[in-house]
This record gives structure tokens, sequence and C-alpha cells, in this order.
């Protein structure tokens, strides 16, 4: 990929006069990020703004410097692109390009998980990134979806250098110096590699193990390595203790097993087992044209949940027993109205016999049931709620303890994938939901019955 020698870093020094601030995009431990607009080209970018006082303060100069002196050495697509730098005498400026459409993690969590391709796709930007990055010997040591931001094509653009490593060595093996970060170990605990955890020595394939793990949260929603406590977390990565959900695709489970090896020179991508070609021809990647891949249009993210033995995929369009339409959701309205003293009645009654009635806020509960809450390929047991206001209550039933709701509002829609399968869509987020008892439509006509009732009159007025 000939991405190198571009000539926007200019040799004009810029000053905050030179641009528009606008609004606070993000907020780092050091740093405050806003949205900035070029007066001259009117071009926009992030303005990552440090206080010198808190940087000194904080013993953060080395930080600092070294993602400074990263970004300045890089030159590609897939990484964002310092432009300029410049300071007063309280703060120092780095204008960086922008990444509008914020950080992986976050379609991560909105969507619970990514479909194959999207997942293919993704990690394959980050192999061609992490190539190009070794090969100016560079270690990123702290790659995790929270550092990886997306720009207007949705492509990535990897950010926060204040824990890698600029090698000397090509090779890539050295001492790794305890970072300034709190803890110490060099990273996020989910993504750190056993030998940064055991040797304290990074190696360029540290990031590899990082991206096994990346690899394999796309794939069922969480990391590989969870505990309560970064000790727990831990011990599982230094015994390499995970396990694959069911539904995992076995090809994607291939790679990760040849990618999460606890010895550094093992790893697929390595020098040792024949460097980035042997990773990028692996069989998850086929169709991948990595030298290329910036200049394509990544496959749209959109809610999807894996065929799983306890989910089978495609009955519902099987389904042919009459069932819910428009007629229906008439009758059930009319039917479902509820006059004041039938709902003083209802909630006295919830109050003396139904141990849930803590939860809701002294709403009238209109259905409830056990469902399994799905986050990716991990699933969960909650009593879901759904209550006059309208309400959509979650509580863990062992605990009894209220987890949250699912946020209600006219975009709100229910959506059933097979029997026991249903979506709830919000703006920021899909929930996918298990009814333990296959009724899943069920619980679609009641949750659309409750937005008729609430919203539906608002739409018709329209
Ligand atoms: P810390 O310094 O504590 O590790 P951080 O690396 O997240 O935190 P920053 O790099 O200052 O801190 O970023 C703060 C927030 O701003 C991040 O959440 C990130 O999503 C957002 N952000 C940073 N750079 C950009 C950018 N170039 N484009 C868009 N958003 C950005």
């Amino acid at each position: 990929m000939s991405v190198d020698g571009g000539d926007s870093k200019k040799n004009v020094k810029k000053t905050p006069n030179d641009f528009i601030f606008g609004k606070v995009i993000g907020e780092g431990s050091y740093s405050t990020v806003y949205l900035a607009k070029e007066v001259d080209s009117s071009t926009e970018y992030a303005i990552k703004v440090l206080e010198k006082r808190h940087i000194m303060r904080e013993r953060k100069t080395q930080y600092v410097m070294r993602e400074k002196e990263v970004l300045m050495k890089l030159n590609h697509p897939f990484f964002i692109r310092l432009f300029f730098t410049f300071q007063d005498t309280d703060r120092l400026y780095f204008v960086l390009s922008y990444a509008r459409r914020g950080e992986l993690l976050d379609y991560i969590h909105r969507l619970s998980s990514f479909d194959e391709p999207c997942t293919k796709w993704y990690t394959a930007e980050i192999v061609a990134a992490l190539e190009y990055l070794h090969s100016k010997g560079i270690i990123h040591r702290d790659l995790k979806p929270e550092n990886i931001l997306l720009n207007d094509e949705m492509h990535i653009q990897i950010t926060d250098f204040g824990s890698a490593k600029i090698l000397k060595d090509v090779k890539g093996e050295e001492e790794a110096p305890v970072s300034g970060r709190t803890t110490s170990f060099v990273g996020t605990a989910q993504y750190v590699s056993p030998e940064i955890l055991t040797s304290k020595k990074a190696y360029y394939s540290s990031d590899l193990w990082a991206l096994g793990c990346i690899v394999y949260q796309l794939m069922s929603g969480l990391p590989p390595f969870r505990g309560g406590h970064e000790y727990q977390i831990f011990q599982k990565i230094t015994k390499l203790e995970y396990e694959f959900p069911d539904g995992f695709s076995v090809v994607a489970q291939d790679l990760v097993e040849k990618l999460l090896v606890l010895d550094p020179e093992q790893r697929l991508g390595c020098e040792e087992m024949g460097g980035f070609e042997k990773l990028k021809s692996h069989p998850f990647y086929e169709g991948i044209d990595f030298e290329h891949i910036h200049e394509q249009k990544p496959p749209p993210l959109i809610p999807f949940l894996p065929a799983t033995s306890t989910n089978p995929e495609n009955i519902w369009s099987n389904y042919r027993q009459p069932g819910f339409d428009d007629a229906r959701m008439v009758e059930i309205i009319t039917q479902t109205v509820i006059t004041d003293d039938e709902r003083k009645k209802r909630l006295d009654d919830q109050k003396q016999t139904n141990k849930y009635h803590k939860f809701v806020e002294n709403n009238l509960i209109l259905k409830q049931g056990f469902v399994d809450k799905r986050k990716g390929l991990f699933a969960r047991k909650r009593m879901l709620l759904l209550t006059e206001g309208p309400h959509l209550y979650y509580v863990d039933p062992v605990n009894q303890v209220l987890k949250g709701q699912i946020p209600w509002s006219e975009e709100l829609r229910p959506e059933a994938k097979n029997f026991k399968t249903f979506f709830v869509h919000t703006p920021n987020r899909t929930y996918y939901l298990e009814d333990r008892e296959s009724r899943s439509e069920e619980w679609v006509a009641k949750i659309s019955e409750v937005w008729q009732q609430y919203f539906g009159n608002r739409n018709n007025k329209k």
C-alpha cells in the first residue's frame, strides 16, 4: 500500500486563532478533544488540548511526547493523522484528523456483536494497519476497540499512542519500561498480552495478541478474558483460560487460536511464523484485498444475531400460524384499555403479590417474563417487565437487582427474529432478547400494542 509521504504536515506554525473551536468531542485523562474548523480552509479537525500544568503535575510528559513522536512518524489511512502542533503558555495543541463516527467500541455496544463479514472486514483493516505500524518499528501496546476510531467512510483510524514503543531494534524485542500509567503494566487489562504481564517484555506480536482478542470480541460481543478484577483477568490470560461460545464461526475460531498463543514467537503474523503474509492468507481473510482495502467500501454494520443451537435461524420464515396483524392489533388494543378503577385494583394486587413490583416505580405491569438478554453470543437471564409509562425494566432475578431499562421513544421498534428471539431496536442500540417459552411473538405484539397506545395516535395525526 503506497500511502506514505503526504504533504499535509506543512511547516507553517499555526496558532489557536487559526481555528474556530466547536463542541467537545471527548475527554481523556489528560486532555480535552474539540471539534474545530480551520478558518482559511474550513477543514474540520479534532484538536486535542493538553494543559501543561496538569501534564507536569501528573508526570505525563513522557507519555505526551511519545504520542506526538509516534503520530509524527505515521502517514497511513488507518491511523489518526497529526497535522499540526503548537502551544501557548498554558496549553499544548495537537491538530488531528477528525474521526467523525467515534469509537469502534460504541458500535460493539450498539450491535452486541458483528456479523462475520464485518468482523472479517474490520479486523482485516487492523491487520493492514499493524503491518504498516510494525514496518515503522512501532508497537502500539494498547490496541483495543476504544482506541480504534472510525472516519466518515467508516474506515478505522487507530489512535492513542501514549503507551506505544518505538524500537530501534526492528526485530522487536526490547525491555518494556513501565509506562507512565497508574497500573504496573502497559495497556488495558483485557487485551494485554501474557509476555507483558510475566516478563514485561513487549514484542511486535503483543499487538497480534490484542488483535486475537478483538476478533473474538467482534464475533461474540465480549472480550475472551473476563473477570471482576484485573487480577482475575491476568490469571486467565497467563493460563490461556478462555472458551468459545456456542455459535462462534469455525474459521474465526481457528484464527483466534493461532493469535492467542502464549509464546509471542508462535503467533500467526509474527516474523518467526512467516510474518504478515501468513496472517493475511488465513482462510478467514479469503477474498480481502489488503492492498486496496482502504479504498473500498466497508460492509454495512447491521444488527445481527448468529445462529446458535438454542437460537435456530430461519424458522420464522416458515411460520404460517395466523398471528398478529392490524386487525389483531386493534382487537388487542380495544380489549386492553384499562379504566382508572381497574388500574387501582390491579396495582393494589400487584403490590401485594408481585415481588417485582418494587422495581417498577409503581407503574402497572402489562407483561412480564423471563428472557435471556443477549450480548453477542453471551446471554444473561433477566425478568423483563413491560409497564405503563411506558417502561421496559430488566431485573437480575437471582440477585434481585434492577439492571436497567430499555429506553422508550417513538423510534423504539420490536421485531421477532424467530419463535424464541426478538429484537427491540432503539436509536442507540438493538437489544437481543430470547423468550424462554418460545413465545417471542407475544412480546412483540404486546410491545407494539403499548407503542400504539403511546405513540400511534401522534403518527396518525401527521
Ligand atoms: P486517556 O488519555 O485517558 O487514555 P484517551 O486516549 O481516550 O484517554 P484522548 O486521546 O484525549 O484520550 O481522547 C478523548 C476522547 O476523544 C476519546 O474518547 C476519543 O473517542 C475522542 N477522540 C480523540 N481523538 C479523536 C479524533 N481524532 N477524532 C474523534 N474523536 C477523537
